[in-house]
């Protein structure tokens, strides 16, 4: 249930912000930065179904409008306890948070994640969930979350307005369907209580389609008594200059999931400022191909005294909430090691001058993962991405690969490799 709704003005202001924002970053913002999703980027027309069912589901949401203030009252109640669990899935996202026997999951990882999120909520004793949060549709936040939502009692699936040409977003949206609910699409300044914690989007707005999937993850404050956790999805940096900017909009929090897996695409000074987290968490894969967590992202965490906790090296990480006090089940990590990207010698060897290219001005300007293959889903066949095949491939065919071979043929099991670029 939403409980409250801000001001009107404050939102209207907020959301000319954030469009003057969107604007500045598709206009120059791309060209400097430019962001690499976790998997197939979404083209124009795809958004436009995004917006058809964005106006489908926009009716349900209207609401009554209270105010909350900042701090809850989870520090009256002295039994009121809050969990944060930030899941280890490998390469993605999940997070479960419950208060007071209420409970909710942000994200369920990629599609093999979703039998052990089941399991892991079991085990919890979780039979009925009161949000389900889907932060973007890319595959390592949404792959799961099909499981969750066939196995799992779900009061309201909470969703931005954006829509993704993916099987795991295919697989959500049918599942959603077979079960009967109807997705709510969030806008900022909405509020959501969850036993005694109180939830804040922060970003996006639902009038806005972000270019980018990761760009429209919901962003939340999840306040406890006087502690409070930020989630950020995979947003890079549009929405957190938003953050920065907003003056109505509040980003101070005690624990931050870092943005986008700790890429360095997604990283500002000025976000962190602005948060001034005492506890960060990253949720990554060991060994992920992606390189992430970024050096420089540590390094500002490590400047200002935060301290780190990351799945790849602790597992699942536990932060429990009183309303006063924050405490982990583990000690924070200590390494401060940045994450490697897959050694791509292979490919360099290769003469293909594009791809050649790509990867060395990644080495000067350490990025975001690039496109390593291109698969043909008309043909069945992958490229390299300089092959000249790619030029000449209807954009509907084409699928942008960000993975290794193997992982390439793992998602496209009869995929045959190209006899002109021989990748
Ligand atoms: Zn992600
Ligand atoms: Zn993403």
């Amino acid at each position: 249930m939403v409980i409250a709704s801000s001001d009107m003005n404050m939102r209207a202001k907020t959301k000319l912000i954030i469009g003057i924002l969107c604007l500045m970053g598709l206009a120059f913002g791309r060209g400097i930065n430019p962001t690499a999703p976790d998997t197939e980027t979404v083209s124009a027309p795809e958004y436009m179904g995004a917006m058809t069912m964005a106006s489908s589901v926009r009716e349900i949401k209207k609401t009554p409008i209270t105010v909350v203030p900042r701090k809850t009252d989870g520090n009256k109640d002295t039994k009121s306890r809050l969990e944060v669990h930030y899941i280890d899935v490998g390469q993605g996202d999940s997070s479960l948070i419950i208060c007071d026997n209420e409970a909710m999951l942000v994200d369920a990882g990629d599609e093999s994640k979703g039998t052990a999120i089941q399991l892991y909520l079991k085990k919890h004793n979780i039979e009925r969930l009161k949000y389900v949060v889907a932060t973007h549709p890319d595959a390592d936040h949404i792959g799961g979350l099909d499981v969750i939502v066939y196995k799992f009692d779900c009061g309201q699936i909470l969703i931005p307005n954006c829509s993704n040409d993916t099987p795991s977003f295919d697989r959500l949206i049918y599942s959603v369907k077979a079960k009967g609910y109807s997705p709510h699409i969030v806008d900022v300044g909405e509020k959501y209580s969850l036993g005694s914690a109180v939830i804040e989007i922060l970003s996006p707005s639902s009038e806005f389609i972000f270019s980018d999937t990761n760009d429209s993850s919901i962003i939340f404050r999840l306040d406890h008594g006087s502690n409070s956790f930020l989630f950020t999805g995979d947003a890079t940096i549009p929405p957190q200059q938003a953050l920065i900017f907003d003056p109505d909009l509040d980003a101070d929090t005690d624990v931050i999931k870092v943005p986008h897996h700790g890429a360095a695409t997604a990283y500002i000074k000025g976000f962190y400022d602005e948060v001034s987290p005492e506890y960060a968490v990253i949720s990554c894969g060991r060994k992920n191909p992606y390189g992430h967590p970024r050096q420089e992202v540590l390094d500002d965490l490590k400047n200002r005294g935060t301290k780190l906790y990351r799945t790849d090296e602790q597992g699942t990480v536990i932060a429990t909430s009183d309303g006063k006090k924050i405490t982990f089940n583990t000690s924070p990590s200590s390494t401060w090691k940045p994450g490697e990207e897959e050694n791509s010698d292979k490919t360099v060897r290769k003469s293909d001058s594009a791809v050649t290219r790509v990867f060395q001005h990644n080495l000067s300007d350490p990025p975001e993962p690039s496109v390593t293959y291109v698969y043909n889903k008309n043909t069945g066949k992958f490229h390299y991405p300089g092959c000249s095949s790619v030029t000449d491939m209807s954009p509907k065919n084409r699928a942008d690969m960000y993975c290794s071979r193997e992982e390439l043929i793992k998602t496209y099991p009869d995929a045959k490799p190209c006899k002109r670029c021989n990748p």
